[in-house]
Order: C-alpha cells, then sequence, then structure tokens
C-alpha cells in the first residue's frame, strides 16, 4: 500500500462519519477533562513499512487516560513475566471500568490488568524498589524510547484533578490492600497510576508507539526488541479481550481488532504485521469509550479489511 492509498482509506473513512463528531458526553469526573472541546477529532495510522496518513487534529496532544495501560503493562511484563497472573487475571470484567463489586467477589484479585484494580496493581508493581516519582520516570523513560520523542510528559493540570477526585480509585486501592493484593502505600500507588493516566500525546505519537505490537514486540523504529513475541501477543489478547472494559465484545464485533480505549477520548488498534490507528474524539458512549472513535475505526476496518482473521 501506498501513502497516497492509505491516506485516502483514512480520508473517506473519516469523511464517513464526519456527520457525527461532537457527538457523546466528555468525561466529567475529572473536572480537567470535562474541559475539553468535544469537536476535537484526529486520526492517525502508521504502517511498519514506514508509510502513515493523519486527519484532522492528528497532531494535537491530548489526555491518554486508560491507554497508558498498555504502556505500564508492558514495563510490569517485562519486570515480573507470567508472575503478574498470580495478582491480577486475564479475563473480560463484563463490569464497568471502575466497578467495586466484583472486587469484593473475587477477593481483591482484579479480572484483568485493563480495569481501574488491575491497572492499579500494575501501579503497586511499579513501585518495587522505587520511589513514585521513580516509577513515573521509568514509564515516561520508556514512552520516550518507543515514540522516539523526548518531549511526552505529564499534563499536571489533569494530574492534579484526578489525584483530588480519585475517591473511587482509592476505595479499590484500599480493598485490595486489606486482602494483600497491595505493597506499597494507598497514596503512592495513586499517585503513580494517575500519574501514567494524565500523560498527553497526540493520535501520531501514540501510533508511532504501539507499532512493537504489531511487530511481534519488535520497535521499527528504534529497532530494539521490546518485549518477547509471546508476551506481546499476551498484550494484543488482553487489548482484544478486555481493551473497552464492558463494551468489549462490541468493539470486537465491530471494529475486530485489539485496541485500547481511555476517558480522553483516544483509542489505539493494533493490525498485526501491519500497523497502528489511532483516533481521537473526546466525547464517550455510555461505557466510557469514545463514541465517534469507535465508529471512525469501525469505518478504517471495513475499507481497508483489516482484521486478525
Ligand atoms: N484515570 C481514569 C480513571 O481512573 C482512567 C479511566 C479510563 O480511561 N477508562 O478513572
Amino acid at each position: 500500500m501506498t501513502n497516497t492509498s492509505l491516506g485516502k482509506i483514512l480520508d473517506s473513512a473519516c469523511r464517513s462519519i464526519q456527520n457525527q463528531i461532537g457527538s457523546g458526553k466528555v468525561a466529567n469526573y475529572i473536572p480537567a477533562l470535562a474541559r475539553v472541546d468535544i469537536k476535537k477529532f484526529g486520526a492517525a495510522i502508521l504502517t511498519l513499512n514506514g508509510e502513515s496518513a493523519f486527519f484532522g487534529d492528528a497532531y494535537e496532544s491530548f489526555s491518554i487516560q486508560s491507554i497508558s495501560k498498555v504502556f505500564s503493562l508492558t514495563l510490569v511484563l517485562n519486570q515480573i513475566g507470567d508472575k503478574l497472573w498470580k495478582r491480577v487475571h486475564h479475563e473480560p470484567s463484563g463490569n464497568a471500568f471502575n466497578s467495586i463489586v466484583q472486587l469484593e467477589m473475587e477477593r481483591g484479585i482484579p479480572r484483568n490488568p485493563f480495569i481501574n484494580a488491575g491497572a492499579l496493581v500494575l501501579s503497586d508493581i511499579l513501585l518495587k524498589d522505587r520511589t513514585p516519582e521513580a516509577s513515573i520516570q521509568t514509564i515516561l523513560n520508556f514512552l520516550h524510547e518507543i515514540s522516539g520523542e523526548g518531549r511526552i510528559g505529564i499534563n499536571h493540570e489533569v494530574a492534579i484533578s484526578e489525584l483530588e477526585n480519585a475517591h473511587r480509585n482509592a476505595s479499590l486501592v484500599h480493598f485490595m490492600k486489606s486482602c494483600n493484593n497491595i505493597e506499597n502505600t494507598v497514596s503512592d500507588v495513586l499517585e503513580v497510576y494517575c500519574n501514567h493516566c494524565s500523560i498527553s500525546m497526540s493520535c501520531e505519537e501514540l501510533s508511532r508507539s504501539m507499532l512493537f505490537l504489531a511487530k511481534e514486540g519488535f520497535d521499527p523504529i528504534s529497532n530494539k526488541r521490546i518485549i518477547s513475541p509471546e508476551l506481546a501477543r499476551r498484550i494484543n489478547s488482553i487489548m482484544m479481550l478486555c481493551g473497552h472494559y464492558d463494551a468489549s465484545g462490541d468493539f470486537a464485533y465491530r471494529v475486530g481488532l485489539p485496541g485500547k480505549s481511555g476517558v480522553g477520548g483516544g483509542i489505539v488498534a493494533i493490525v498485526p504485521d501491519v500497523g497502528v490507528i489511532t483516533v481521537w474524539s473526546p466525547g464517550l458512549n455510555n461505557n466510557g469509550n469514545s463514541l465517534v472513535g469507535t465508529s471512525a475505526l469501525e469505518a478504517i476496518a471495513r475499507i481497508s479489511n483489516w482484521n486478525i482473521l
């Protein structure tokens, strides 16, 4: 495929959903996110062959929120490998990303690393032998390496807003600590988690950073192995089954690719052996996933005929 045909695919897909732009509701439980313009829309496709296509606000940074959990999962799998699965399962939850009920019934072991409880355990593991500042810096250093962009950082206004309103996440950590599934202090775990959720990146940077997942763990930008092929496959499987919380089935049905969403309105989808697509539209559906972003990815997958089958 050439840059022109890739551009045509992205253009016609994005134009087909353009009348939906502005739909959905911005996340309002984090005040700093509620102020984002709901009419923003961006999309970026990067392929393993070095081709690229961009649409709309593809270069504008936004709050990546739960998309950051893919990066913390990669770091944790490299740190402790399969031992992770003693503390977090890898099953779809069928519940909201911040649900509390299931955690009590399952004795403090979160269903998967992408619901908030699971990602909070990832933060706890990243804190092993590190201060909160060093843990956050480890995530940022990793992002700088895989994106080739040293300026990626945290939006401190979002981080403060999240920390001030982290009552539900705090209750998840407290409960897991009572089940002996958290080793560090509740406040240190929240500090790492809220800060990595508050990282700002553009569609272009996100697509570039996740190319290693389209290439079995090998990053074509830095020419480095980021993670083993086995573990890269596991991350993609978890994205496929758990990347959109209780709407993961609907996303898989409509888009057919492993993906991860965030309440900032971003979604990244991996096309194995081909490349990465990122879309951004801040209006969310009732499950907390970008409403227009999902439609855009559905159109891109349909027009390009990319799927995992
Ligand atoms: N930081 C957000 C939270 O903890 C992340 C949720 C998301 O993006 N789904 O609620």
